[in-house]
């Protein structure tokens, strides 16, 4: 740990080679298209960019609780040369086909679509950004974008390979670097990330200071996602580092996405970071934040850095929320948690027969816009817009306008199917609520992974009229009662055979000081493998289902899951159960028949020891398939 200190005091503070300062004076002055140095170009906004500026913000861009998106992040690829504990499973995850994936070409074109729409700020991100063979022409040509009113280009990245990048990337106009990095030990950092590689990013932090002492002007900020039990002893020194060093350290909750075994117990929240510092910094003081910070910054005073705080799970910023994001595979998202998507990708691949743009196919349609700006009045749009971009506008506006007031809460969020971080790119079925326009319909259903019937008003499950029929005189008619009152199974015989999943949830909590949870983590309960038995049992739950609940009807069902993540810091196991089915009717029953018996299970093995247990918070948290489409728990 002392050894990463005390290299970023010593490498900054020396004054390094000549050839460096005058490669950058070079560089700095190729950035922009005119005289001006880079960092000028920040400071002082051009002409051009001061009567975009008087433009009214797009509609495309403005959603219904008037937030203006004017920052884009480009995910460019779902490749990664580290695998982070909270980010990726050791495995890696799996990889979409090439074809599939935004060409350099059409990330370029949609970024001039967006910035022709008022975005100022794009951020390109991943996976690991550097990984991109070809991220040094493309950042050059977002970076042309400068003068169509881009003000940020900015990179999220491990570091591993920033190094032997950033000159160029400066060049192309850089302007700010998110670096991950969540230890200063290099043992730790091979813990957390699997790999090696602590040196290179050292280096690469190290190169970054040493080129604004030149003049580069690269904003860093340093994000560390902090991990209870883990990494969470590193605050302190992290937030030494800001004495010296003029660079923002950003504390980030850790957040639930699909396959990153969160729970609650390892979040460790904004209050109980900031009680940690206080400690021992007593003069913590706030900074006033700008309006679409996600980051509430704080300093020391003396020091000459800043700390921030991400607290995506603690204290949402959604009010103020600028930002959308694009998927690798090319999808908007207009909420990082939110599973709404849209292929932006299809559309632009509409104007070459389908097939992925590359270079060759980019230059004849810039020839043909060329040759359509002479003739008409188009001038001083970029270049690199598609050629049908009114529709792509459309699709945008209508994801845009149907961006929620904010995300779904904590309790939530943990069961919420998202994908991995890393993935920001995988295609999971949109679930869009609200009424949509019969244009809208027609483009939905072109570029949603979905049929159009998904699309209706009414996809919240228990407000679904499949089960209540009205009478002739319109009375309430109860479909599972007979003429006589009796209760009976209804006839699904004219309903079709669709795929169905449906999920369950619950909690078995264990009463406070209970032994269980140490002696299930050691396996060493008298009783044997209490979570391997309650998943087995969860199973073969599933399968009775129509036995045990009296109107069921037996469907085929083709895959029963479930979960037990003990949390011994939460002092309980948390049950999900997932089943799947071809059939007429869902398996919403099935899935909390596996989640209870589950549960049932834990607390049979476990009563022994501990006679306070609770079973808790039963639950569906997701249903798709059929009729009603997709629910999900708010
Ligand atoms: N590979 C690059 C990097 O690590 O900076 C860019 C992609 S990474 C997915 C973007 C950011 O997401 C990183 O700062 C990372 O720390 C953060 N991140 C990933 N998984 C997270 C999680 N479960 N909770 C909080 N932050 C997370
Ligand atoms: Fe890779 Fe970044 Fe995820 Fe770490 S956080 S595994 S570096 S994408």
């Amino acid at each position: 740990m002392k050894s990463m200190r005390a290299g970023l005091v010593a490498r900054t503070s020396c004054t390094r080679h000549a050839t460096t300062r005058r490669r950058f004076a070079t560089s700095a002055a190729a950035a922009t298209p005119s005289t001006e140095s880079h960092t000028q170009t920040q400071l002082a906004p051009s002409r051009r960019e001061k009567i975009r500026d008087a433009k009214p913000f797009s509609d495309f861009l403005t959603d219904n609780f008037r937030r203006q998106h004017d920052y884009l992040r480009i995910s460019i690829t779902e490749r990664c040369n580290l695998r982070c504990l909270y980010c990726m499973p050791e495995e890696g995850v799996p990889l979409s086909p090439n074809r599939d994936l935004l060409t350099t070409p059409e990330i370029v074109m949609l970024s001039s679509s967006f910035v022709s729409q008022g975005v100022t700020k794009i951020r390109l991100t991943g996976g690991e950004p550097t990984v991109r063979s070809d991220i040094l022409p493309l950042m050059s040509q977002i970076g042309s974008l400068r003068s169509h009113g881009l003000k940020e280009l900015c990179i999220t990245t491990n570091g591993i390979s920033l190094h032997r990048k950033l000159d160029s990337m400066v060049e192309s106009g850089l302007t700010g670097i998110n670096l991950s990095l969540d230890t200063l030990d290099p043992w730790q950092f091979q813990i957390m990330t699997r790999r090696k590689g602590f040196e290179a990013v050292q280096k690469s932090i190290d190169r970054i200071l040493e080129m604004n002492k030149l003049g580069a002007g690269v904003k860093l900020k340093i994000n560390c996602v902090v991990m209870r039990g883990v990494n969470d002893r590193e605050i302190l020194p992290f937030v030494e580092l800001t004495r010296e060093k003029d660079l923002e350290i950003r504390f980030i909750e850790y957040m639930p996405f699909d396959g990153n075994k969160w729970s609650k117990g390892k979040m460790l929240g904004y209050d109980e970071m900031l009680d940690m510092i206080r400690e021992q910094h007593p003069t913590l003081s706030k900074v006033q934040d700008h309006k679409n910070d996600t980051s509430k910054t704080w300093h020391i005073p003396g020091f000459a850095g800043r700390l921030g705080f991400i607290t995506s799970m603690t204290h949402n910023f959604c009010g103020t929320c600028n930002r959308l994001r694009i998927t690798s595979d090319g999808n908007l998202k207009v909420c990082l948690f939110g599973n709404a998507e849209v292929s932006l990708r299809d559309i632009l691949r509409q104007s070459n027969n389908g097939e992925p743009i590359d270079e060759q196919a980019f230059e004849a349609l810039k020839t043909l816009k060329t040759e359509r700006q002479q003739n008409s009045a188009l001038t001083g749009q970029p270049l690199g817009t598609p050629p049908n971009e009114a529709e792509l506008l459309d699709v945008i506006g209508m994801a845009v306008k149907r961006k929620k007031a904010k995300h779904a809460g904590l309790g939530t969020l943990e069961h919420m199917k998202n994908r991995p971080m890393i993935l920001i790119g995988h295609n999971t079925p949109p679930s869009l609520t609200g009424p949509i326009s019969p244009r809208g319909k027609a483009l939905l259903s072109n570029h949603f992974a979905m049929p159009t019937s998904t699309f209706s008003p009414s996809t919240r499950y228990f407000s679904t009229s499949a089960r209540r029929l009205k009478d002739d005189d319109g009375t309430l008619k109860l479909t599972h009662v007979s003429e006589s009152g009796a209760a009976h199974m209804v006839s699904i015989s004219d309903k079709n055979v669709t795929s169905r999943i449906a999920k369950a949830a619950c909690t078995v909590r264990f009463s406070e000081s209970s032994p269980a949870p140490g002696l299930i983590l050691s396996n060493t309960l008298k009783k044997g493998d209490v979570l391997g038995v309650a998943r087995i049992a969860g199973i073969m739950a599933a399968k009775r289902t129509p036995d045990l609940i009296p109107l069921c009807h037996p469907i085929p069902i083709s895959k029963v899951s479930v979960d037990l993540e003990l949390d011994p810091a939460g002092n309980k196991v948390e049950v999900v159960a997932t089943v799947a089915c071809d059939g007429k009717t869902g398996v919403e029953m099935e899935a909390l028949t596996a989640a209870s018996m589950a549960a049932l299970t834990v607390y049979d093995m476990c009563k022994a020891v501990d006679r306070g247990m609770v079973v808790e918070g039963l639950r569906v948290v997701l249903k798709d398939g059929g009729k009603s489409g997709r629910w999900e728990m708010d």
